[in-house]
């Protein structure tokens, strides 16, 4: 695989009028970032509201011998993001503005909501939580698929300074309980029931699971707030009779506790339409979020206000090149930090118009993704590479029934995007016409870190390119020795930007521990990258899975990368594992087209593939037939179960974030009989 790729310059229509308009532009803009941060900051400073201004602008410590490791921005501030989002917003004229076209998993369910009647929704709802005794500090879990009402939840939080804590609504009870339990919530947010696609969750049902989990824990969840979803989605449903009865039926199912348990409408009915924000410190906590846990036990990040505010504002802004009267739309769910910072935060701190969508890609066809782009007239599209890859696999048919002429922007996030899924993104969706955003960032850094600038970066498929301002990215090697020019090695940063996490909740000494042991000095990513002669950074994927073989060290993502571009194979994982004269060798998964014969041909076409792409060392000693991937139930490929199953080992550890145990069960029955 050559290091340069092949480069893809932004189209000309583009690159007129882009926010960030050339790469000597991006170059001046990024180092000045670096060289005075408060200047650079500043300006974005003065755009929001602080009913206190700071006295300090910024200090930290990355350095542990130095004691407890530590970033502020802007202490002496006060704000309140809500007020920020939405106050600010109206004030300034964008008040009949939409927030959010809303579209539900049923295409015939939709709505939309200004940014004015959003304000009167948080008020009513603040005003509610107030009423449920929860005030400034308090942690509020929210269990909720994507309606309108979970943003509300979220920015009724902000607004009374209340924290909160997302969890996926699609983990399980236990897992849900185990997280209410960890970050000690006073009060949980939820739904009665919730369709995704075809299937019918019980939210409410696992929500009382999961509290009494917790209360067995030995915490009290003092109550419980549900929104009534279920009867909107039948009367949007177009039931037959008989369907709209049972699920009148299935409606008055819902499991109840008289005493915690309240409807969110009713509650809503008579609660005041105005509620003074909280003014908090810039560095008081805003949310707590798990990781999506790939790599062992979920982390509760927990993230602060005032920088959180500035850098989602300015990451929004430059890197989906958001002008006013663009539609843009982010797939992620607000259960992960993508929906955090661009479903919620980012957009709204611009006064944006986005899409929320509550479906899935292949509800009620494999075409909804472009039907909802072309609905919407969608300028900037975000999802992630899990969804591009599945949603490839039904050819072109489905996206040439719609016209996806509005689109700018295509991001992607989630996981190392390899070359075939962008090229097919590039040319199908993008039309060659559109800039992809490769974004690279964590559920930890709050927002992009590295990523391409739309209409400015020339593009390579599958690397993130450069940082985004105020952030110093640095590859060290095994000694932490700087590795200067091209070169492969451990990702870390070197200062903190605004949008940082602050530390793990109620567990200041695991974050140290994680992120600030392994190099003095640094953040580490726990992520590999590799930089290129033209200095484009290339993230490699988890540092746990960089393989050596006979000498020779690699990623797997490069290997995958390679698999994946055999027309035959849908997706590809690979993991090393022990080998006796190798050190180690490659063990790849590869889920075949459904068309494909998984034959002794197709391995070898497999092996060869490799072999010449990336040299006789990494040819593949196993391939093992896999119909399904074990993924987190953010769509992320888990390799450090891959590499359990490589070895048979079937102690794989935490599963409370693998999306689907059967396909776990499947691969170890199905490992080839002679390895
Ligand atoms: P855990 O930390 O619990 O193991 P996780 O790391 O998957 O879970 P997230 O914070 O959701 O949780 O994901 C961040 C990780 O996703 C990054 O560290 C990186 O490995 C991967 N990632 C995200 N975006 C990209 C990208 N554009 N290119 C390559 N990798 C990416
Ligand atoms: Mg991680």
């Amino acid at each position: 695989m050559s290091s340069r790729g092949e480069v893809y310059l932004p189209s000309e229509s583009r690159r007129s009028g882009s926010h960030v308009p050339s790469m000597d532009a991006y170059r001046k803009m990024h180092a000045d970032s670096l060289a005075d941060p408060e200047k650079f900051w500043r300006d974005v400073y003065r755009q929001f509201h602080w009913e206190t201004p700071y006295t300090d602008f910024h200090s930290y410590n990355f350095d542990r011998s130095q004691g407890p490791v530590s970033i502020k921005w802007l202490e002496g501030a006060t704000t309140n993001i809500c007020y920020n989002l939405l106050d600010r917003n109206i004030k300034l004229g964008h008040g009949d503005r939409i927030a959010y076209y809303w579209e539900g998993n049923d295409p015939d369910d939709y709505s939309r909501l200004t940014y004015r009647k959003m304000l009167e929704e948080v008020c009513r709802f603040a005003n509610v939580l107030k009423s449920k005794g929860v005030a400034k500090g308090d942690r509020v879990g929210i269990y909720m698929p994507m309606i309108l009402e979970a943003v509300v939840a979220m920015l009724a939080c902000a607004r009374i300074g209340a924290v909160h804590s997302i969890v996926f609504a699609g983990f399980s009870s236990d897992s849900l309980g185990d997280r209410m339990h960890d970050c000690k919530c006073k009060v949980m947010i939820t739904v009665d029931y919730a369709y995704r696609g075809e299937k019918l969750l019980k939210l409410k049902a696992i929500t009382d699971q999961a509290i009494n989990r917790c209360t067995s824990l030995g915490h009290k969840v003092e109550s419980c707030i549900v929104v009534k979803h279920l009867p909107r989605l039948a009367a949007s449903m177009n039931c037959t009779n008989g369907e709209a009865a049972h699920l009148e039926e299935v409606a008055n199912e819902v499991p109840w506790d008289d005493d915690r348990d309240c409807w969110w409408h009713l509650e809503m009915e008579d609660a005041d339409t105005s509620c003074y924000p909280v003014w908090v410190s810039a560095e008081d906590p805003l949310f707590m979020l798990y990781t999506s846990g790939s790599t062992g036990k979920p982390k509760g990040v927990l993230h602060t206000t005032g920088g959180y505010l500035m850098y989602a504002a300015t990451t929004f802004k430059y890197v989906f090149d958001y002008k006013p009267g663009d539609v843009y739309w982010c797939t992620a769910d607000i259960g992960w930090i993508t929906g955090h910072t661009y479903v919620v935060y980012g957009p709204l701190a611009n006064a944006a118009t986005s899409v929320i969508f509550e479906g899935t890609p292949f509800h009620p066809g494999h075409d909804r993704f472009w039907s909802v782009i072309e609905k919407y007239k969608v300028n900037q599209f975000y999802t992630a590479p899990t969804a591009i890859r599945a949603l490839m696999k039904f050819g072109d048919e489905p996206v040439k029934k719609h016209c996806l002429r509005s689109l700018k922007v295509l991001g992607s996030v989630g996981e190392p995007i390899n070359k075939e899924a962008w090229l097919w993104y590039y040319e199908r969706i993008g039309n060659k016409n559109c800039s992809i955003v490769d974004t690279f960032w964590q559920t930890e850094t709050g927002g992009h870190v590295l990523t391409p600038l739309p209409g400015c970066t020339p593009m390579k498929p599958g690397s993130a390119t450069f940082p985004f301002f105020g952030v110093e990215p640095v590859l060290l090697d095994e000694e932490g020795h700087l590795i200067e020019g091209p070169g492969e090695g451990y990702l870390v940063f070197k200062r903190p930007w605004p949008g940082m996490m602050r530390t793990l909740f109620g567990n200041h000494e695991r974050f140290e521990e994680t992120y600030f042991s392994r190099f003095q000095g640094y953040y580490a990513t726990g992520d590999g990258a590799r930089r290129d002669e033209d200095g484009y950074l290339w993230v490699t994927g988890r540092v746990d899975d960089m393989l050596n073989v006979s000498g020779h060290l690699m990623s797997t993502a490069e290997v995958e990368s390679v698999l994946a571009e055999h027309p035959g194979v849908a997706e590809a994982a690979v993991v090393s594992r022990p080998h006796k004269v190798k050190g180690q060798c490659l063990y790849c998964f590869v889920t075949p087209q459904s068309s494909q014969a998984f034959d002794a041909s197709f391995i070898s076409q497999l092996k060869t593939q490799v072999r010449e792409k990336i040299g006789p060392f990494a040819s593949p000693d196993v391939i093992h037939l896999a119909p399904g991937l074990p993924k987190t139930r953010s769509g992320k490929i888990m390799r450090r179960i891959l590499r359990k199953i490589a070895v048979n080992d079937r102690n794989i550890g935490d599963t409370s974030t693998l999306a689907d145990e059967s396909v776990v069960a499947a691969l170890f029955k199905t490992r080839p009989a002679d390895v």
